[in-house]
């Protein structure tokens, strides 16, 4: 039985003290939370530190939103692996489609930040996902093979185990448009299939593979129901504590 993941990525949300706010009333929430459901949240760098004091002793565990490849170097404004280790980061978001398609990441350079990030031992949150236009033309399958193969390329089986894949289609990131439990299920069987392929049965029956697009507290139990999707990845809803709570209870 693979454990479900709820994850929420705030992306450039939340200033140190909305930081505070939104940890304690999701630390309130979940308090008695018997943790059958894996929470994780990625807050900005910003409130990495502040987040790692207040999720002591909590069942929610902390990722961050990218990474750079390299460990150190002339690269202003970058962030290593190694930097977010040293702060007790456990999760990385990598390939998100706002980090493809507006800071031009593509599959080789996502390659070499899964490869570092479980090299120092950081657990990537690898996202891959089809644009409306792909879909349109029928480029769906295509497109999330080629993102898989390449974003995964080389990686030893010893830790393909810490893998979590995000199946995120861009035309249902913040749009309110989600994927049907059957289009988002239907994808999610075959990237179970391609995994097979690639690495063999037992990864493929062990990897824990998301949803994420527009998932909230209404459409989320649905999706969660579906036989290969081990959990979301949440954008919107994430960012108040009694949406995410609800999201992450119609995963139980
Ligand atoms: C995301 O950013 O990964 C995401 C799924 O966003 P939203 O839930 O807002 O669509």
């Amino acid at each position: 039985m693979r454990k479900k993941v709820v994850a929420g990525n705030w992306k450039m949300y939340k200033d140190k003290s909305e930081t505070i706010e939104l940890i304690s009333g999701l630390k309130e929430k979940l308090s008695k939370f018997n943790s059958e459901v894996e929470v994780i949240i990625c807050p900005p760098f910003t409130s990495i530190e502040i987040a790692k004091e207040l999720l002591k002793g909590s069942v929610i565990h902390l990722g961050a939103q990218n990474m750079h490849f390299e460990d150190e170097g002339a690269f202003t404004g970058e962030i290593s692996a190694k930097m977010l280790k040293s702060f007790g980061v456990e999760y990385v978001i990598l390939g998100h489609s706002e980090r493809r398609s507006i800071f031009r990441e593509d599959d080789k350079m996502i390659n070499k930040k899964v490869l570092k990030a479980v090299s120092v031992g950081l657990k990537p949150i690898f996202c891959i996902g089809e644009t409306l236009e792909e879909r349109e033309n029928n480029k769906t399958f295509d497109v999330i093979a080629r993102q898989l193969t390449e974003g995964l390329s080389s990686i030893s089986n010893e830790h393909l185990n810490e893998i979590i894949v995000a199946y995120e289609p861009v035309w249902a990131i913040g749009t309110g448009k989600t994927a049907t439990p059957s289009q988002a299920e239907e994808v999610h069987k075959y990237l179970r299939k391609l995994i097979e392929e690639k690495f063999g049965r037992s990864f493929a029956e062990s990897m824990r593979i998301l949803y994420g697009g527009s998932v909230k507290p209404d459409n989320a139990k649905e999706l969660f129901s579906q036989p290969n999707i081990d959990g979301g990845l949440i954008g919107g809803a994430c960012l108040k504590a009694d949406s995410f709570y609800d999201v992450i209870n119609s995963a139980v």
